[in-house]
């Protein structure tokens, strides 16, 4: 009550001494999002051996679709987050806010965001949501030039405000005329969430000839397996089977805080994109080359060859040491990443103070104490990491070599 009684006080001084020089300040800054340093919420995992480890959300919206924030707080959230790249993914026909809203430049919402954006070193994505109804659903295209070349709304209804006609109107301009005219764009080109229930009743992503034919044709490029909430097995073996990038997503309406809790834990589903360097084309050149993990929940789903080089950059041992007088050995592990990485031990020796499950936390470490039987130099510990998948149903498997 002091603390902030005390706040308000000072605050009415420093308006009363910079008078009108203030008023300017924030005249000129309305519209920039502020830098916050937030190092509890940040989402965090460290570069690998070659390449850096950047933080990217592909999917999200504002006002200027079925979002209910302006573009700016989608900026504030990613610089929360401490994201390395965020992409602003307007619905191009599902207009609701028509009425308050009309919307004649479909680049407004980036426009805003990378304005908003201009004083961080967040990288702003435009993209835009083509959208359908089933079998070509949604599709995001991101790394766009100009969001207004995927729409063509030949009749559009006499009333601007009735949100259905508008959206019946729009989808009539064929998908695969506005997928291909985003391939024009040398987008990068995602199927969203493929198992919506709303599309895919039993909640199960089935490839059709739409979406096969596009990525045969290199016009569809990647595939959400984790949206929101939700995570697709199915959806994971149809990245496999048609090699596709795999890309996990927000897909944010509300406020990321609302939805994911980041002061208490939580994280929006990320893609962690391996890229030479952070800049937007390096993050393009990877999404196209497939290197990405998905960091959804606690799970990190990836290919082995992407997956492997986080792990061995996430954790490590220190030196081995054996308790006195004993055949105790002792080593702690180190983890530094978001991660709690969920270890299972699969060789033949047997702990003092584990069974065979062994978590490893966040940002954390355990001291693990082995009875190898005598006193060996080098240990080789063999894990399976429940915590991450490389296929429907396989997890990662890493040996930890540990010597004195
Ligand atoms: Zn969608
Ligand atoms: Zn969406």
């Amino acid at each position: 009550m002091l603390f902030s009684d005390f706040k308000f006080s000072h605050c009415i001084r420093a308006v009363t001494l910079l008078g009108g020089i203030l008023i300017s300040a924030v005249a000129q800054s309305h519209g920039r999002a502020a830098t916050v340093s937030n190092d509890v919420r940040a989402i965090e995992f460290p570069d690998t051996a070659d390449y850096q480890t950047l933080t990217v959300d592909l999917h999200t919206h504002s006002v200027f679709s079925d979002g209910h924030v302006w573009p700016k707080i989608r900026v504030e959230e990613a610089l929360r987050d401490q994201l390395d790249a965020l992409a602003i993914t307007e619905h191009l026909e599902y207009q609701p806010h028509r009425a308050d809203i009309l919307h004649p430049d479909r680049n407004r919402a980036y426009d805003i965001a990378a304005d908003a954006a201009k004083n961080s070193d967040l990288i702003v994505i435009r993209g835009s949501e083509i959208t359908r109804d089933a079998p070509a659903g949604h599709i995001n295209a991101v790394f766009i030039d100009d969001a207004n070349k995927l729409i063509k709304v030949d009749k559009p209804p006499a009333d601007t405000s009735d949100v259905l006609a508008y959206y019946s109107a729009a989808k009539e301009w064929p998908a695969q005329k506005a997928v291909e005219a985003a391939h024009a764009q040398n987008a990068f080109i995602f199927w969203n969430h493929p198992y919506w229930t709303r599309q895919a009743p039993d909640g199960i992503a089935r490839m059709n000839k739409f979406h096969s034919a596009n990525a045969r044709n290199g016009v569809l490029h990647g595939i959400e397996i984790a949206n929101g909430s939700t995570y697709s097995e199915e959806a994971f073996q149809l990245a496999l089977d048609y090699n596709l990038t795999l890309v996990g997503v927000s897909d944010v309406h509300d406020l990321i805080d609302w939805d994911y809790k980041p002061h208490d834990g939580g994280h929006r589903p990320v893609t962690l994109v391996f890229a030479k360097a952070k800049t937007a084309a390096a993050i393009k050149e990877a999404l196209f080359a497939r290197r990405t993990v998905v960091w959804f929940r606690n799970l990190l789903i990836g290919r082995e060859q992407h997956l492997q080089p986080l792990l061995a950059a996430s954790l490590s041992a220190s030196p081995l040491s054996y308790r006195a007088t004993t055949y105790i050995a002792e080593v702690t592990l180190n983890n530094v990443s978001d991660a709690d990485f969920n270890l299972r031990y699969t060789g033949d020796y047997t702990f003092m103070n584990n069974a065979d499950r062994i978590t490893v936390p966040a940002h954390g470490q355990i001291k693990l104490q082995i009875k190898p039987g005598k006193r060996s130099k080098k240990l080789t510990l063999p894990f399976v990491v429940e915590n991450t998948l490389t296929a429907p149903g396989k997890h990662a498997e890493i040996e930890i070599e540990v010597a004195e």
